[in-house]
């Protein structure tokens, strides 16, 4: 009897007989499993051999790791174990594991900063949170509970609280992962997977009274994302692919890409970041547009707050529409684009200044223009981010 492995003898006779199918399974080895891991449970081991910090100064993006990390370990039979807070270390996998042959992984990005009343928030969290569960169901990893995971996220920032850089732009980096470790070459849902969290310092995006900005490869013949796709999941086997296109623009002399789609030439994102503009419309009213999330686009929380922001502020018309490279050119020629900037946790927003498209250089004249509105929203946001502006957007840690 496959069905009742596990329910006791006792349990077995009382339901002998009678049509309980439910309650066999209830009490079947499903029966303890629970939906997810909980923060109450987490199991901390702490580091005997804490690293030396890092110069803030000379902080490279993504080079450096705290002294911890968090791990979270899932099996189909299982469900989810404690979660742990312990040494930053290697993690090992079996050389099948789903995550190295067919991409089952996906990331998010997110940051802790430090205000000058030395309390350390985190920005909108839960939007990276709902986003990253979104994610795992599109790969067919299991479903946790968002405030769980960032509850024991706080926890991990709390531990390596120290490593939260003591500066007004620079800030602590987080990488939530989570890959599947199924030890068979099947392409087939897994049952084995893990969540991990790691952490590391990471220095102001623009030196200080700089705001540089970059210049694009636009070629319609590299596609990100299309539609039906997942261009819109923060999956691992979005990015790997890019970094060859990346480095074609840098061959053409641009920093970085303008992702193009369809016939039309919509532009959709700049290298991982999402795309604004600011320009007057065929009518002469000012507008601030961005593309709409309809799949091709990664959702993200600073385009999220950007928007709120600027609807807020109720100056301007704020669209979220198609825009194509026929609509930004017309616009540069009859002098109606003021700005177009990318925006992203690692910069919050990043001034564009030229486009190579079709092999003509179009200029961008958003230095020119201040860049006003690109500016600002950079000065709202990181005053509710290091807490000089009281805002619910920022949350303590
Ligand atoms: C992460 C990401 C963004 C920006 O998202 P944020 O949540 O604002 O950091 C935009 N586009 C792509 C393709 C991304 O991967």
């Amino acid at each position: 009897m496959a069905a009742t492995g596990g329910v006791p003898r006792a349990i077995r006779r009382v339901l002998k007989g009678r049509a309980c199918t439910a309650a066999i399974s209830l009490l079947g080895p499903q029966r303890f499993l629970s939906t997810s891991f909980k923060a109450s449970d987490l199991q901390i081991e702490l580091s005997s051999h804490p690293k030396p910090k890092p110069d803030p100064g000379k902080l490279v993006f993504g080079k450096h790791f705290t002294d911890h990390m968090l791990t979270v370990e899932w099996t189909q039979e299982k469900s989810w174990s404690k979660p742990h807070i312990k040494p930053f270390q290697s993690i090992s996998l079996h050389p099948a594991s789903s995550a190295l042959h067919y991409s089952v992984q996906l990331f998010e990005g997110m940051k802790a900063f430090r205000g000058p009343d030395e309390h350390v928030r985190l920005f909108r969290p839960m939007l990276n949170m709902e986003r990253m569960l979104r994610t795992a169901l599109r790969a067919c990893l299991p479903p946790f509970d968002k405030a769980e995971l960032l509850e024991c996220i706080r926890q991990l920032i709390h531990v390596d609280r120290d490593w939260v850089p003591h500066s007004d732009s620079a800030s602590l980096y987080i990488r939530p992962t989570f890959i599947g470790t199924e030890p068979s070459l099947g392409v087939a849902k897994s049952t084995y997977a893990l969540l991990f969290v790691i952490l590391g310092p990471v220095g102001p995006y623009f030196a200080t009274g700089s705001f540089n900005p970059v210049s694009l490869l636009a070629d319609p013949h590299f596609v990100r994302a299309w539609m039906g796709g997942v261009g819109d999941c923060k999956l691992g086997g979005n990015y790997g692919p890019t970094i060859h296109v990346q480095s074609e623009a840098v061959k053409k002399g641009c920093q970085q890409v303008l992702w193009l789609y369809g016939d039309d030439h919509q532009l959709t994102e700049v290298g991982t970041m999402n795309i604004f503009m600011f320009w007057k419309d065929q009518q002469g009213a000012l507008e601030l547009v961005t593309p709409p999330l309809n799949g091709i686009i990664l959702p993200g929380v600073v385009r999220q707050s950007l928007l709120d922001l600027a609807r807020k502020w109720g100056e301007f018309k704020v669209s979220e529409k198609v825009i194509t490279m026929t609509d930004l050119i017309r616009g540069l020629e009859e002098n109606r684009v003021k700005e177009v900037f990318g925006s992203g946790t690692a910069c919050v927003v990043c001034p564009v200044n030229k486009i190579l498209y079709q092999g003509k250089h179009y200029h961008i004249p958003t230095m020119e223009n201040g860049p006003e509105i690109a500016k600002r929203f950079l000065k709202e946001l990181t005053d509710i981010q290091y807490g000089r502006v009281a805002s619910d957007w920022a949350q303590p840690v």
